[in-house]
């Protein structure tokens, strides 16, 4: 059975959370480039252009392109045939948290408890997602999750009679409804299945798909991204909800099997930094 150290873990989690915040992806910024070419209002393009420079600010000058450095979110897969040594995974996980955050000089967002709402100062814990998987591989996904857009983010219990259209129409409301706040061009994800938890977190995996706009390998699926964004970039909302055509840069669905009578959809709203990354160990 092979051997990882969970130091391994800690040090991968330092690492990303430093990288995603820092330096947005090359591919994101290109995609905000080409969605130059397609964004017809001058206020759009104009914010699109700004957007691109403070990223490229951010790279330049090692500062956070955006203040909100956002919850941890990490997925990590453990093969089957993987033992985990030196130390408790999660807690691997919030010490790499905790020092990206304070090493890369991070905003701390996190407190310990919704009700009393006093400041960790660490932005740990994160929240952590681990699935067992076959094999001997270790991939650890980070994600910096800005509040504005998952305050935006919506689950709904539809009926499987509001088929297609009653989909569409759910997202391109919250969409509407989120307008700036979630501070688009925003990727979407989207979890349709499986029962209320199993969408919720299908909804956030997809937003870990890479490269961005990668079409789910189901064609009816794919269908349905392409639907999906065309749906939402015909409300107008545009860059930063200042109108345009630009409302959305790629939406991302994964599905499950359901219940005959169910027809959970999540969806998870990021916004133009879509901050993640992910090392295998
Ligand atoms: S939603 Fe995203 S871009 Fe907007 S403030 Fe939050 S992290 Fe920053």
């Amino acid at each position: 059975m092979r051997e990882v150290n969970v130091q391994d873990i800690t040090d991968a989690v330092r690492e990303m959370a430093i990288d995603v915040n820092l330096h947005l992806s090359e591919g994101l910024v290109d995609d905000l480039a080409k969605a130059l070419e397609r964004e017809e209002s001058p206020l759009g393009r104009e914010i699109i252009e700004r957007i691109i420079d403070n990223a490229r600010a951010a790279r330049d000058k090692q500062l956070p392109a955006c203040q909100d450095t956002g919850t941890a979110v990490v997925m990590a897969e453990i093969g089957q045939d993987v033992h985990l040594v030196g130390g408790d995974l999660t807690e691997a996980i919030n010490e790499g948290v905790e020092r990206g955050y304070k090493e890369g000089r991070l905003r701390m967002s996190i407190v310990g408890d919704p009700i009393r709402r006093v400041n960790t100062n660490t932005n740990a814990p994160a929240v952590v997602h681990t699935f067992i998987v076959p094999g001997e591989g270790v991939k650890i996904s980070f994600m910096a999750k800005g509040s504005g857009c998952e305050n935006m983010s919506r689950l709904k219990m539809l009926n499987p009679a509001d088929g297609e259209e009653g989909i569409l129409r759910f997202i391109e409301e919250a969409v509407i409804e989120a307008d700036g706040r979630a501070c688009p061009p925003m990727t979407l994800g989207v979890g349709l299945g499986g029962d209320l938890e199993q969408a919720a977190l299908l909804a956030k995996r997809a937003l870990f798909r890479a490269p961005l706009g990668a079409p789910n390998p189901a064609g009816h699926v794919a269908d349905l991204e392409r639907k999906i964004l065309a749906r939402v970039n015909a409300t107008g909302v545009g860059p930063m909800g200042m109108g345009g055509r630009v409302t959305a840069l790629a939406v991302h669905v994964e599905v499950a099997p359901v219940h005959i009578s169910s027809l959970p959809l999540a969806l998870n709203v990021d916004c133009h930094a879509h901050r993640h990354r992910s090392v295998e160990l």
